[in-house]
């Protein structure tokens, strides 16, 4: 069923590439719980261990339901293969450290997940790989960054949570100007309005948990790129260290694929509505959403991007009291640090996901104490918006 080259749009492919049926003809893709593979003959074992022989040995290496989500996320992305891991973190500590060893260095951009944050300027330099922090928007300081033993780029774009964007293009030609490997966390953007390959990068993560599962029950993770690359840096790694999504959880989020345009069109249009509404508002002191025209970078977002995003950051006129009082005036859109949920869902990052920041390194980033961030679900948008004035006038 994957072997055939198609000219499947997205929708298409998220429903049926890389599709494996059992003897039973399934139409559901299967979901196999299981650890080890049966051989039919102490023959057949020896040829799938000199991997002469196409098959599965166990699921620390890989898993056929495993397999399917990994096929099909290389079909959406337009990559050659791809790695599934237990969370997003597994995969983006895998495809940042892999390729590296002591005496590399990074360059990454300052506006970060913060825990991406942490393996890049924390954990990285523990093993004798240094690393620089840039302001990633602008290229010279990219370019200013760059050493003779620069091996690696990493960015996010648009960032967490004040939804800058960084000029993907520009950075993979510096990249590639420097013999180093671009990676890029395209969370935010999303597989379907951001193609980073097509960009010049060499390598793409994503948290599935995010808008890939959808619906906030599973973490996972895929890291996305050409053969050769993960071939040299991933297999190994992967087989003996063991950071492999479990199959129950491939099932759930190749089910998420399926809906994700249906739900990343919808969340997106809410957004976009919503993005409108908060910019009009007297209580609102300023809204960051790609899809508007006033937005910091909107020649970039043009250019790379082919949609807006599910995501909405915006300051409220009265610093933490005032943020506060929102959140805890909202009926409909709940409070979690989570994102890309079927639910919408708010975020106070100074208190929360960047609590551990100084004040100083918060304002760097944009984040002030009336700063929040909403990821916008699939709930009725007339209902969102009425959730969202009637918080604001109580705030
Ligand atoms: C959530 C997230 C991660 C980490 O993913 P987990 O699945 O939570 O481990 C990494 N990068 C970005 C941009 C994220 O939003």
């Amino acid at each position: 069923m994957t072997e055939k080259k198609r000219n499947w749009k997205p929708a298409t492919q998220l429903v049926h590439e890389g599709t494996l049926r059992s003897g039973f003809g399934e139409m559901s893709e299967a979901m196999f719980l299981t650890q080890g593979y049966h051989y039919a003959s102490a023959e057949q074992a020896e040829a799938r261990f000199k991997g002469e022989e196409p098959g599965f040995i166990y699921s620390r290496y890989s898993n056929p339901t495993v397999d399917m989500f990994e096929k099909r996320m290389c079909a959406l992305e337009g990559a050659e293969d791809a790695r599934a891991t237990a969370s997003g973190m597994a995969a983006v500590a895998a495809a940042v450290l892999c390729g590296l060893k002591a005496g590399d260095h990074i360059v990454a951009a300052r506006a970060l997940f913060g825990s991406c944050r942490w393996v890049v300027e924390t954990l990285a330099p523990k093993y004798g790989i240094a690393c620089t922090i840039v302001d990633g928007r602008d290229i010279a300081n990219w370019e200013k960054a760059v050493r003779p033993e620069t091996k690696l780029f990493f960015l996010e774009s648009p960032t967490n949570p004040t939804l800058e964007v960084v000029d993907v293009a520009a950075v993979a030609r510096l990249a590639n100007a420097a013999g180093a490997r671009l990676v890029v966390d395209n969370v935010f953007a999303t597989p379907l309005f951001q193609k980073p390959l097509e960009l010049g990068a060499h390598v793409v993560v994503y948290s599935a948990t995010k808008h890939i599962d959808g619906q906030g029950r599973c973490l996972g993770g895929v890291i996305l790129s050409d053969k050769k690359w993960i071939e040299e840096n991933l297999h190994d790694y992967f087989r003996h260290t063991g950071p492999s999504m479990s199959p129950f959880n491939a099932w759930v989020l190749l089910k998420g694929l399926e809906t994700l345009p249906l739900r990343i069109r919808q969340q997106t249009e809410s957004a976009g509505r919503i993005a409108d509404v908060l910019a009009d508002h007297s209580r609102v002191a300023r809204v960051i959403y790609p899809g508007r025209a006033d937005h910091p970078q909107a020649e970039i977002v043009r250019k790379q991007m082919s949609g807006g995003s599910t995501l909405i950051c915006f300051d409220i006129e009265g610093g933490k009291r005032s943020a506060f009082a929102f959140q805890n005036a909202l009926e409909i859109v709940l409070m979690s640090n989570n994102l890309g949920d079927a639910k919408s869902l708010i975020t106070h990052p100074a208190t929360t996901t960047h609590k551990n920041l100084t004040d100083e390194a918060r304002a760097e980033l944009g984040i002030g104490p009336g700063t929040v961030r909403l990821s916008v679900g699939l709930e009725d948008t007339g209902d969102l918006i009425d959730d969202i004035v009637q918080a604001l006038d109580r705030a």
